[in-house]
């Protein structure tokens, strides 16, 4: 017997029929002899109204009690899921994340997992029942109500995973895997069967969206199995888990893209120690999230330094650079919006070469100027405009040639 835990997300469980739905297959995995804890995100569509509620009355809402008011949703889904399954003739128990506890530190908003008491999950487990939980939701060591972030079930899910040393841990939503791209953009995309977490978190914090970062980061850490698939078809999904040498085979196994991207750029920079210390602790300090950065060899004693940050922090993020600026000797600042990040993935670069050459020619045939590359051991990005970003990622596609069946 294993035990399973399986995540649905807010489209999985948006209206009473497809709660039914996601009923329906708790019960059939049941049915195979299986312990099943099922984690449920809000309905969708709660968490944006929640959000806007709070900010009608005020643009800025007291992150504590925002994070009361918007792990409701969470609440309403597990009780609904709980009686539908009841009225199919099952057992089932809803928790909330305080009841457990899921204990997390007091970022209210962006709170972290510490710990998490499975007791009751086991004791329940054991007496029949099908455990159901709500994600999203945390409780600090004071006994206040946190949220672990947007899209923050995921993570709920792989900790509770983590917790019971579950066998699996299903991440069910809207698309039935990960793909080679996103399929939006390029119809051929092709399903990845198996994902090492190592490129999977490369692809999460790239752009790819059917992961969060943090979930994929707690996966990793305690080796839980993750599989990702629809909850509206019986389709395989793909198996995140630790590398295997057959990962190695292509150099390149996905192509991401991510729009909203800023770049900020000081020229003229005196080249003496401190410089980069004092411009980047003052992004820090307004937690200004940097990303990219490039600095120049220095010519006359000057030189110039780059970085992208997001798209929604441009204003402040110049804002700062305009205060340090006379401190560091700048002669000159710049601001440009509208940058795209596109990014090649594979643990295979690592024994393939050739691989940055293949990518930066590809888009110079298409006549797209590469304004910054950041590599590391299994990904290659360039910072491109944006209007060229879905053709960078359809010839990129193309020419590691992922449409291909392995
Ligand atoms: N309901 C929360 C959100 O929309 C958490 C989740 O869906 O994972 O961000
Ligand atoms: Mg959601």
């Amino acid at each position: 017997m294993a035990v399973i835990v399986q995540k649905y997300g807010g489209t999985s469980v948006g209206s009473l029929d497809r709660i039914a739905n996601v009923a329906r297959r708790v019960a059939a995995r049941k049915d195979q002899g299986n312990d099943i804890v099922v984690v449920v995100s809000a309905m969708a569509g709660e968490t944006d109204r929640l959000i806007a509620l709070a900010k009608e009355i005020f643009p800025i809402p007291n992150d504590r009690e925002l994070d009361v008011l918007i792990s409701t949703g969470e609440q309403v889904s597990i009780a609904l899921l709980a009686m539908t399954l009841e009225r199919i003739g099952l057992k089932a128990k809803s928790y909330c994340g305080w009841q457990l506890p899921i204990t997390t530190d007091s970022a209210f908003g962006a709170a972290r997992v510490t710990n998490i008491n499975t007791n009751r999950i086991s004791e329940d487990l054991g007496n029949g029942y099908i455990v159901i939980i709500a994600g999203f939701q945390g409780v600090n060591d004071h006994g206040e109500i946190t949220t672990l972030g947007r899209g923050g079930s995921d993570t709920s899910a792989v900790a509770v995973a983590a917790g019971l040393k579950a066998d699996v841990c299903e991440i069910f939503t809207d698309v039935d895997g990960v793909y080679t791209t996103d399929p939006n953009i390029v119809p051929e995309a092709r399903k990845i069967k198996t994902i090492a977490y190592e490129e999977m978190l490369e692809m999460a914090s790239l752009g790819a969206k059917v992961l969060y970062i943090r979930a994929v980061e707690f996966a990793m850490r305690h080796k839980v199995p993750l599989i990702v698939r629809s909850s509206f078809n019986d389709n395989e999904g793909t198996l995140v888990t630790e590398e295997s040498s057959d990962m190695e085979k292509e150099s390149v196994r996905a192509v991401t893209c991510s729009t909203k991207e800023a770049k900020i750029t000081f020229m003229g920079i005196p080249d003496v120690p401190g410089t980069a210390s004092q411009l980047f602790m003052a992004l820090a300090e307004s937690s200004v999230v940097v990303d990219t950065i490039i600095q120049n060899s220095s010519e006359e004693g000057k030189t110039d330094i780059s970085f992208t940050l997001p798209q929604s922090d441009l204003e402040k993020g110049l804002e700062i650079c305009r205060g340090v600026r006379e401190i560091l000797g700048a002669d000159r600042l710049s601001g440009s919006k509208d940058m795209a990040k596109v990014s090649i993935i594979g643990l295979g670069m690592r024994s393939h070469t050739g691989v940055a050459s293949t990518m930066f020619a590809a888009l110079a045939r298409e006549g797209i100027n590469i304004e910054m590359i950041s590599t590391s051991e299994i990904k290659i990005s360039c910072v491109i405009k944006r209007k060229y970003a879905e053709l960078a990622v359809r010839v990129l596609h193309d020419v590691f040639e992922l449409e291909k069946p392995l």
